[in-house]
């Protein structure tokens, strides 16, 4: 069983991006995971989380500093939903040079937070991520011509009609994508788990890429078809699994690991990436 030393809140299922009220955080093998009372929480190897705050122009913005063993080197981001940065050391011993490093890029941080905040609804000439490449958005062709995907010179999503109507029809277009290949992926591991599930719900979550309810109803975010292929697959799987355990037993990840997805690489994926893809699109503007 996974056993925390717990304090304070945390919910941090499949995103990379954790609340603000978590404090200090840590367990005795080395992992954190989210809440033990609320399902689906994903396991990352995270063990020492701590938060202050560092003064930015006349704003004073949180950051949460913790320790991730993996990782090679300090890291500094912006949280663009939050509006906290988040720096990350390989130790525990590294976190005070970790801060400073971030209280010496104000200037960086600061553009990033106004940048990031004012969200990216979709314009011409904006890159947007598609299945985890980078696509210029352009637009022409007619009223009811179909989005297109190109890839001839660079990748481009092609999108016709009025400009003022283009965030709405690639917002549109992208949750149908995402159910599209939603509804395959599971599908694929539905049968492979020999589960039958209920239905399939497509949805704007910030806390949650995918969840899945103990009548079988799967829900999954649209943004996840912006993320790669491997990522929008491993959530799948995991939601799927979740049809047989609706909770993270070992026998949960026991049977995960069978189906051939990489839940480390994913954890790690969403921890670097997850936040970005919440500033792309219509309800980032909102
Ligand atoms: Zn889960």
């Amino acid at each position: 069983m996974q056993s925390f030393l717990y304090n304070g809140q945390a919910n941090t299922d499949l995103t990379g991006r954790r609340q603000t009220r978590l404090i200090f955080w840590r367990n005795k093998r080395g992992y954190a995971a989210g809440n033990p009372a609320l399902d689906h929480s994903i396991v990352m190897p995270v063990n020492y989380i701590t938060r202050t705050e560092i003064n930015i122009g006349e704003r004073v913005v949180p950051l949460v500093a913790r320790v991730n063993r993996r990782a090679k080197r300090l890291i500094i981001k912006v949280d663009p939903v939050a509006g906290e940065i988040l720096v990350t050391a390989p130790s525990k011993r590294t976190m005070p040079e970790a801060i400073r490093f971030a209280n010496e890029r104000t200037d960086w941080i600061s553009g990033q937070l106004s940048d990031d905040l004012r969200g990216k609804p979709f314009i011409e000439g904006l890159k947007i991520p598609f299945r985890g490449v980078d696509h210029l958005i352009l637009n022409s062709g007619g009223l009811r011509a179909p989005i297109r995907v190109e890839h001839e010179y660079l990748p481009v999503i092609r999108v016709g009609g009025e400009p003022a109507h283009i965030n709405r029809r690639l917002t549109d277009w992208l949750k149908s994508q995402a159910r599209q290949k939603l509804v395959e992926r599971v599908d694929y591991y539905c049968e492979r788990l020999g589960k039958k599930r209920g239905s399939l719900k497509i949805r704007d979550t910030r806390t949650r890429w995918g969840s899945c309810s103990s009548d079988g109803t799967l829900s999954f975010s649209w943004r996840l078809i912006l993320a790669p292929p491997t990522i929008l697959e491993y959530v799948a799987a995991h939601e799927c699994v979740h049809l047989i355990h609706l909770n993270h037993a070992p026998a949960f990840w026991r049977q995960l690991a069978a189906l051939n997805v990489d839940a480390r690489a994913a954890a790690n994926w969403f921890d670097n990436f997850g936040t970005t893809l919440f500033s792309y699109g219509a309800s980032a503007a909102q």
